[in-house]
This record gives structure tokens, sequence and C-alpha cells, in this order.
């Protein structure tokens, strides 16, 4: 067993298997979540005008404080054409244009009457043209994985598309004779088939194109088809039936139809059985069917993976420091993965365990917000120990 490939060692293995996929234009309106495959520039400079941070009155600052004459309006998207001379404010709204000759704006609030103002310096409340971004500026570079700010950013700068990484279009095919849909009902001896939802939910959330394969039972020809057709796919997903039992088809499966077995097992729990393959351009991942495990095996290996194929600046997976709730026993062969919930103490994130680690345990799993990472080793991990977590 200790001679199985450890977790940085199989991700290495995958990794080099990926290849950044093509790229397309993306309505900035469509691109949340989306790799940014060419650099972003802005169009205009941000403000794109001298603009008023206030609602009140544009003036200059040496005429402050003092009585003014009010000459002129300026809102927002109508600015005033007139400039503005020695002793004169024009009414400006924020956001406006500040008007030719004026250098400062006196808010409202510290107006009294119309035009009596009181003391402002050079600049005040004026948000400079340029001061948030000039044109030419990179608002978004290669590897950036697109964020709501960021698109906000893009969208102000005036950029209406950007050029990214097309999405992998990822195939999902649940393996088992014993599976069955919810809202079905369950004959003796079956289950409901849960493992595709929480993938797909998994996949989307990685940017993939989710294509949902119907699922097959534990028979070889039905395999070998369904499989074939996951093999058009950039990425071919599968659950469960990569194990040592006689119904456990789907390597022998993938090797009949020509793919190439990269690995198969890893020293980690829960997910040993995970096995890693490829056909031409196609990354096969065959996970085992335990619903913990597929939900670990995606957040280790094929999130990575995703990301990567869409040249993410950093494919991860992203640990976090934290800190143990309680002790933990170490697992002398496997690098192991607990489900915890999170606690924020004033000097760290705190992991507390869940009760029931099983990897059946997808209900218990679901409390979770964290995967603790145990490195194997013999003995306990204290309570306190300094350990490495991926959120969930
Ligand atoms: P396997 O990896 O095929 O040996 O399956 C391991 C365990 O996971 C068995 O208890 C299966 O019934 C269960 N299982 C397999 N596939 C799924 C699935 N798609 N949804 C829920 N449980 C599954
Ligand atoms: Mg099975």
């Amino acid at each position: 067993v200790s001679s199985l490939p450890g977790i940085d060692d199989a991700l290495a293995l995958v990794l080099d298997w990926v290849q950044p996929l093509g790229g397309e234009d993306v309505a900035v309106a469509r691109a949340a979540g989306r790799v940014v495959a060419e650099p972003a520039l802005a169009v205009t400079d941000l403000p794109p005008f001298d603009s008023s941070a206030m609602d009140g009155y544009a003036v200059r600052a040496a005429d402050t404080p003092g009585e003014l004459t009010v000459v002129g309006h300026s809102a927002a998207g109508r600015p005033e054409t007139r400039a503005l001379g020695a002793g004169e404010a024009i009414v400006i709204s924020t956001g406006a244009v500040v008007p030719e000759g004026a250098d400062a704006v006196v808010p409202i609030e510290r107006t009294s009457g119309e035009v009596e103002v009181e003391r402002v310096g050079p600049g005040d409340n004026v948000r400079p043209r340029g001061g948030d971004a000039r044109t030419g500026d990179v608002i978004a570079e290669r590897g950036d994985v697109l964020r709501p700010a960021q698109l906000g950013a893009l969208a102000a700068a005036g950029v209406a598309t950007v050029r990214c990484t097309r999405r992998p279009r990822v195939s999902v095919l649940a393996t088992g004779s014993e599976l069955r849909a919810p809202g079905e009902v369950l004959a003796p001896g079956e289950i409901y088939e849960s493992n595709t939802v929480l993938l797909a939910a998994q996949l989307e959330s990685a940017g993939a194109e989710v294509t949902v394969l119907e699922a097959v039972g534990d028979e070889e020809h039905a395999t070998r088809a369904a499989l074939e057709g996951g093999l058009q796919s950039d990425v071919l997903v599968t659950s469960g039936g990569v194990s040592v039992g006689p119904h456990d088809l789907v390597r022998a499966a993938l090797a009949a139809l020509g793919a190439e077995e990269i690995f198969w097992r890893v020293a980690v729990r829960p997910g040993k059985p995970i096995a890693f393959a490829v056909r031409g351009e196609t990354l096969i991942f065959g996970l085992p069917g335990n619903p913990v495990s597929s939900l670990v095996g995606f957040e280790l290996f094929i999130r990575p993976a995703l990301l990567g194929l869409q040249a993410a600046r950093d494919p991860g997976p992203p640990y976090l420091p934290g800190r143990l709730g309680a002790a933990v026993e170490r697992n002398e062969h496997r690098d192991e993965l607990l489900r915890a919930r999170t606690r924020i103490t004033d000097d760290a994130v705190v992991l507390e365990p869940l009760t029931g680690q099983e990897s059946h345990m997808i209900v218990r799993s679901a409390a979770a917000s964290a995967l603790v990472l145990v490195p194997r080793g013999t003995g306990a991990l204290a309570a306190g120990a300094p350990v490495s977590y991926l959120r969930i």
C-alpha cells in the first residue's frame, strides 16, 4: 500500500496530461467564473472625466469660504458647458462632470442658504479622471478566474467581451445495478443514485459544461457502450465500478476502448481506488462509488484538472491553514481528508471533525464546510495542531 502514489504525486500525473483548451469571446455579462485567456484592457480612463463625489456646488477652492453666484447646473450625464469664473458656483450632482474652471466641490450639507459656502481645499470632493484606471490598463489578466467585482470592473472600463478559454465539456456516468433515480421506488437491494447530482454541481462550479449520461448497470456491453459515448468529451468522469470486485467493470472496459491507464489507486482515504486514464485528448477519471470518496476525489484531482484545462493561473487545490479542534488518529499508510465544521476564533480557523467519517456517509458529510488534510503517519495529531484544509 505504501508504494501507491500520494495525493501530490497523483495530482502531478494528472496535470501532466492537461493541455489548455482553446479560447472564445465571452460577453462580460456571461463571464462569471470563466478563465481569462487574453488580457482585457480598459477602453477608457476611469472615471472618464473629473467627476463630483458629492451633491453640492462646483467652486474654485480659492473663493471659499464666501458668497457665490450660482451660474449653472451640472447633472450626471448632463454636463454644464459653461466654464466657472471667479466668485461663481455651479450646482453639481454626484457623478457629474466638474466644470472647466472649478477645482473643488462643496457638499450640499455644508452650504447655508443658496450660495453661502464653507471653506474647501483644491481637489476636495472631486474624483480625478483616471483615478481608478487609465485607458490601456490591464483589468483582467490571463489566468484570472472572473469573479463579480472583476466583472464589474471590466464593464466599468468599457469592456464588452473578454477572451476566455472555452469551458471543458464533461460527461458523467454512474455505474451500478443497484442505482435508482430519486423519485422512483426502491426495489430490494437498491439505493438512490446520488453521485451524478453531486458531481454535476461540483463540475459546474469548476466551469465545466456537464452532460449526465444515463446510468448503467454492472454489465459489460452496456458499460462499454456508455463509456464510448462519454469518451467524446474533454473529460469523462465515471462513478463506481473501479474497485476489485467481480462487478467492477469500468477499468477493463476503458482498456478495451483503448484508454491508457495512468494510475489506479492513490494513498488517500477516502477514495483509494480512484483511476485516471487518457484516450486521445480525453481525460478519464474513474471515481469510486461511495459518495464521500467521490466528493473528495473530485476536489483533489478533478477540480484542479478542470482549472488546468481552462488555463487558470493556479489550479489548486487551494489549501488554507487552520487548527484541529480535536485530536485525530493518523492513518499509517494513507493521507486522510476528514470532513469538518469550521469555527473562527481570534487567532485561527478551528476545524471540528464531524462524527461519522465513513465513506458512505454523505448525509453526515453534508454538514461539513471543510476537508481537513491529515497526513499519514503514526499516532495522533493533537488538538490545536496546525493543518491544511479545503473549503467545500
Ligand atoms: P463501487 O465503487 O461501485 O464498489 O460502489 C461503492 C459503494 O458506493 C456501494 O455501496 C455502491 O452502492 C455505492 N454507490 C455506487 N455508485 C453510487 C452512486 N452513483 N450513488 C450513490 N451510491 C453509489
Ligand atoms: Mg458498483
